[in-house]
């Protein structure tokens, strides 16, 4: 019996349908069905090059979710849950971090292993089934599995997908206190997902700035409440109105996920002194923005932080707050199309174009 996936070859390649033998788990192993996987502007980028390191031919997918089919010795997830076939799941997608080098244990800066595999991205199609796109993933062994918990519907978690992680992890990064005013640039998953946790994590007011519309109007129900078109506003009208919000001070903090370099320069200008500043967005090298070093940071005192990928607690704790929240964190909303293997282009081609904020492979 066999199991099919979408290959990327190449960048800028078409896609391709392979057929792979259906994995044997070994000792430790979980052969998942696949439920759902999500499409993330990473694939995007994976697909036009623009991440360094990555073995085509790849399966993408880093973030799924699916269905015990079959575990060999593994009858636990990765928090104690019992485990059995049928279960719902999802896993983290780095794999292989090894505890043991420089990153790991004096830097404590595991994201940096150079152990560390992502489903998805940096396992090649000849070591099998490793990315969601797919009929089927196998989880080595290691690999941190989750039940999805009680009342998270699949299409709530996979419209979050890796969004959810990065902006639970982007506002914990930032320091958000009770009270604080908030800006978030950029209305896409991780931009929907931090302002909904700024929100829940108490925020006075949370404001964003992004595009296209149809994503401010959804990002009301994360928690948001005000909202700046970035295609019909330019950054002087932007600034004074922020300014007039917060009585001409600039706002505690500012969440940038949106992937735009001009993106940080507006954001220090409207924060105020001694505020805080998270870059989650350039995942990519989208290129440079001038700064003035003396009156966007110095002078102003700036925390200035950069947040790369996210680990295990990361999941853990995105996965309480769905189960707690999940009415403030109605991601179901933003799944713009759900795609068979067959059509794995036309998502990456919508999620591009901002046809659809969240697009989720169906296999
Ligand atoms: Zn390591
Ligand atoms: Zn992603």
């Amino acid at each position: 019996m066999s199991l099919r996936a979408v290959v990327m070859p190449a960048p800028g390649e078409p896609l391709r349908i392979e057929s792979f033998p259906r994995p044997e788990p070994g000792p430790g192993e979980v052969l998942l069905t696949t439920v759902a996987s999500e499409v993330c502007g990473t694939d995007v980028h994976l697909w036009h090059g623009r991440l360094a390191g990555v073995p085509y031919p790849i399966i993408p997918g880093h973030v799924s979710v699916g269905r015990v089919a079959e575990a060999n010795g593994v009858t636990h997830d990765a928090m104690g849950a019992p485990l059995a076939p049928g279960d719902l799941v999802t896993f983290l997608d780095v794999h292989g971090t090894c505890h043991a080098c420089y990153h790991c244990t004096v830097a404590r800066q595991p994201n940096r292993c150079p152990s560390r595999r992502v489903y998805g991205i940096t396992f090649p199609a000849s070591d099998g089934l490793m990315g969601g796109w797919s009929e089927g993933i196998l989880l080595r062994a290691g690999v941190r599995i989750l039940r999805l918990p009680e009342g998270v519907s699949e299409e709530r978690f996979i419209g979050g997908g890796c969004g959810l992680f990065t902006g639970f992890a982007t506002v914990e990064r930032s320091g958000l206190a009770m009270g604080d005013v908030v800006l978030v640039q950029g209305a896409g998953p991780v931009g929907l997902a931090a302002a909904a946790f700024a929100h829940l994590r108490g925020a006075g007011q949370v404001l964003m700035i992004g595009a296209p519309d149809d994503r401010l109007r959804l990002a009301h129900r994360f928690g948001v409440d005000t909202t700046f078109d970035l295609f019909t506003t330019d950054v002087r009208h932007r600034k004074d109105r922020i300014l007039a919000l917060t009585g001409d001070r600039g706002v505690d903090v500012v969440l940038e996920a949106s992937g735009n370099p001009a993106a940080v320069a507006e954001g220090l200008d409207v924060l105020r002194d001694g505020g805080s500043y998270v870059v989650a967005g350039h995942y990519t090298d989208a290129g440079t923005v001038p700064l003035n070093p003396h009156l966007q940071m110095n002078r102003k005192h700036v925390e200035l932080r950069g947040q790369w990928g996210t680990d295990f607690h990361h999941l853990v704790g995105a996965l309480r707050m769905l189960a707690r929240h999940g009415d403030a964190l109605p991601f179901e909303a933003v799944i713009g199309g759900r795609y068979p293997l067959e059509r794995a282009e036309d998502a990456l081609r919508d999620v591009e174009e901002l046809r659809v904020t969240k697009a989720i492979i169906v296999p």
